[in-house]
């Protein structure tokens, strides 16, 4: 029943985290990216904490902003795929969301559909990351079809996405920021381009909406130290416990295909968190957990349900310790480099076999 693996979420980290994008941004509003269950630690908890702060929260997908008004969120909402049927645009209309508008086809639905009511809407330019968005010579065209229909609100936010704010100075991002500017000069639009690395570290991306999320959950989205990233704080602690220890002799190895083998005698401890908790399959031997305030290096292949940890040395480690996988101390992106991957993709990729507990 009780299993100590799970993710302690610090709710008052995330609002000053949001306090922060806020700050490094004065002269802009603040739309809190809450998609993929707001980055794993749980969408509904988090607009929750944020509500009274946060004017609006966006997601990627319609069925998170359902998911959101059903749960009794009624701040403005914006699905950043925006929809792609007539259907899914009168059921954005009846829920009061605000959809992207990133291609001809979503364009043509709009106009064609009858809503009920207007519906605030956003049009994305493609300036060069070339995922989603339209061209830069269409968008002229497209601000004055919407402008014609009915069912798009008098209110028009042009935005873009960057393909490299994480590369503070990037040359990439400037070029991205004229391609944008140029195309709308003189448009009487809003506008909203940052991202979490463009709050942090480039203020000419910042227009009259930002859009943050890694940054909120506290963990930095660059390789190197920004100093106005210094004050983030991490908002969720990984943690399990030991459920096994046992000593093992010089040249035994340890799990899965013998990946791991003791230069000495060992102690090995068993963890119970594995890939199906969301802990990397790919993290080496070696990758850092921390046991009673000490380093315990992953000893041995990462399996479903369990990690085996060297804690060799570590005084008094015993059954039922706890072992934080990341956290304050360690942070997500410590873990994901070794793995070869992302902070996003682990903190996004722990599963709902791992409660969620808040502290407010
Ligand atoms: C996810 C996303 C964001 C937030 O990006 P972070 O790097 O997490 O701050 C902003 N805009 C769009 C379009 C997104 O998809």
């Amino acid at each position: 029943m009780h299993r100590k693996t799970e993710a302690l979420i610090d709710l008052d980290a995330i609002r000053a985290n949001y306090a922060l994008a806020c700050r490094l941004a004065p002269e802009s509003r603040t739309i809190a990216v809450i998609k993929a269950d707001a980055y794993g630690h749980g969408a509904v908890d988090v607009a929750h904490a944020l509500q009274g702060s946060a004017p609006a929260f966006a997601v990627a997908i319609i069925d998170e902003a359902l998911e959101l008004r059903e749960a009794g969120i009624s701040e403005p909402l914006l699905v950043m795929e925006g929809v792609n049927s007539i259907s899914a645009l009168e059921c954005a209309a009846e829920q009061e969301l605000a959809v992207v508008v990133h291609n001809d086809e979503q364009l043509e639905d709009l106009e064609r559909a009858r809503l009920p009511t207007p519906i605030s809407v956003w049009p994305k330019v493609d300036t060069g990351m070339h995922r989603l968005g339209l061209s830069p010579g269409s968008l002229a065209d497209t601000v004055s079809r919407l402008r014609a229909s009915d069912n798009c609100e008098a209110s028009i936010v042009v935005c873009t996405h960057l393909a490299s704010a994480d590369v503070p100075g990037s040359a990439f991002t400037q070029q991205q920021l004229e391609t944008f500017d140029a195309c709308v000069a003189d448009m009487g639009v809003l506008q909203s381009i940052s991202n979490s690395g463009g709050i942090l570290a480039c203020p000419a991306s910042h227009r009259d909406w930002n859009r943050p999320g890694y940054m909120l959950y506290g963990i930095t989205p660059f390789s190197n130290d920004v100093a106005s990233a210094a004050e983030l704080r991490p908002a969720m602690t990984l943690q399990s416990e030991i459920i096994a220890i046992r000593e093992v002799a010089a040249s035994e190895s340890v799990g899965y295909g013998g990946r791991w083998t003791a230069s000495s005698a060992a102690t090995i401890a068993t963890v119970a968190i594995g890939y199906a908790d969301g802990y990397p399959r790919h993290a080496p031997d070696g990758t850092p957990t921390i046991v009673n305030g000490c380093v315990a290096p992953l000893a041995g292949a990462v399996s479903m349900d369990l990690i085996t940890i060297d804690v060799t040395g570590i005084e008094g480690a015993r059954i039922g310790d706890t072992v934080t996988l990341w956290g304050e101390d360690l942070s997500v992106n410590t873990i994901a480099k070794a793995a070869g991957t992302i902070g996003y993709e682990l903190l996004t990729g722990v599963t709902s076999r791992v409660a969620r507990k808040f502290t407010m």
